[in-house]
């Protein structure tokens, strides 16, 4: 361990919208924030590609330079960036907590905001990952649009998927849902809707072998897991909704959660039953997921840990 604890009074974990956004705020509020960037600076915008829906950005801008105007943002404002990964917080005693850095380093905090995000589960094949913003995708809100005409397909059968597929058919000449059960996991409701959809059709019990594609999606190899039978459909756009994984290891049995490990706030609020430790973004968040709805977490994050330091008369 690394000798002195550095003492802070605001620390925000993650830098995607949320934690960026709440860094800009409390940085402006002359909370010194620190911001520890994890390992993915930028968060899951820097693996997209365009970006049309963020207002202000009427032209459209890249996911990657997106999350670099919100550092330079943050950064103008004197908003210490640390590309560093926490790796334990004690919320056990304090204000402060102790918050521990790479293993070895450890902040003391009056106020924590925890920004760590989400991470959409993948199917893990390597055409997945090589054509990721490239036709492959997994939000269908952000990236539907650049398949508008198109014909694309959805994996997954919960209620995202089926909310994807839904959303995409307004969009799209035809979506295909790859369904690995011979049913699907989401809600009646949902289930009726795509049923109702004529230009989305559902292909049972099958698994996707290889996402087509030299230089961006053209098409995708299907394998029916009752006959092994393969099969090829002509898509331009591959949309994975298999879930989310909220990254909340690290406060597993520190902060109270939802059954999938979503953290839980006090309703119009960023507080989390622990007090001075907020949460933004998706980390808190399993509905929205939109970049815009993290950083307006990330504003409401740092207002309040600005209120409650005051309240506290740290200075
Ligand atoms: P779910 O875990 O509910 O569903 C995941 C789906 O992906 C399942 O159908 C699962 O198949 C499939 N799947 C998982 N891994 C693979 C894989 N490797 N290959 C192919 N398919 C795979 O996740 P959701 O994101 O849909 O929903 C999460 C929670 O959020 C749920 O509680 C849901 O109800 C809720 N939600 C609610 C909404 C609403 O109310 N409007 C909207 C969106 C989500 P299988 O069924 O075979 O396990």
């Amino acid at each position: 361990m690394s000798s002195e604890p550095e003492r802070i009074k605001c620390l925000i974990i993650g830098s995607g919208p949320a934690g960026y956004t709440a860094a800009i705020y409390a940085a402006r509020a002359d909370l010194k924030p620190v911001i520890l960037t994890g390992l993915q600076p930028g968060g899951q915008l820097t693996i997209t590609t365009e970006v049309e829906n963020y207002p202000g950005y009427a032209k459209g801008t890249m996911g990657p330079e997106m999350m670099e105007d919100f550092k330079a943002q943050a950064e103008r404002f004197g908003t210490d960036i640390r590309f560093a990964y926490v790796t334990a917080v004690d919320f056990s005693s304090g204000p402060p907590y102790k918050i521990t850095v790479d293993e070895t380093k450890i902040i003391m905090a009056d106020a924590v905001i925890v920004a760590t995000g989400a991470s959409a589960k993948w199917l893990g094949i390597e055409s997945e990952q090589r054509l990721n913003g490239f036709g492959v995708s997994a939000c269908a809100t952000c990236d539907g649009y650049f398949f508008r005409g198109q014909e694309v397909a959805v994996v997954g059968a919960g209620d995202t998927a089926a909310e994807e597929a839904t959303y995409l058919s307004k969009l799209c000449k035809k979506v295909y849902m790859i369904i690995r059960r011979d049913e699907m996991r989401a809600s009646k409701a949902m289930v009726h809707r795509v049923e109702n959809t004529p230009n989305i059709e559902r292909i049972f019990n099958s698994e996707t072998v290889e996402i087509l594609g030299e230089k961006t999606v053209n098409g995708a190899r299907l394998k029916n897991l009752k006959t092994g039978e393969e099969s090829k459909i002509d898509v331009t756009g591959f949309f994975i909704a298999i879930g989310h994984k909220p990254n909340t290891e690290i406060f597993a049995g520190k902060l109270d959660m939802d059954a999938n490990g979503y953290l839980k706030v006090i309703p119009g609020s960023t507080r989390t039953n622990v007090e001075g430790v907020f949460a933004a973004g998706d980390v808190a968040d399993h509905i929205y997921r939109q970049a815009i709805t993290a950083a307006g977490t990330g504003c409401m994050a740092a207002i309040d840990a600005e209120r409650y330091l005051a309240a506290k008369g740290v200075h």
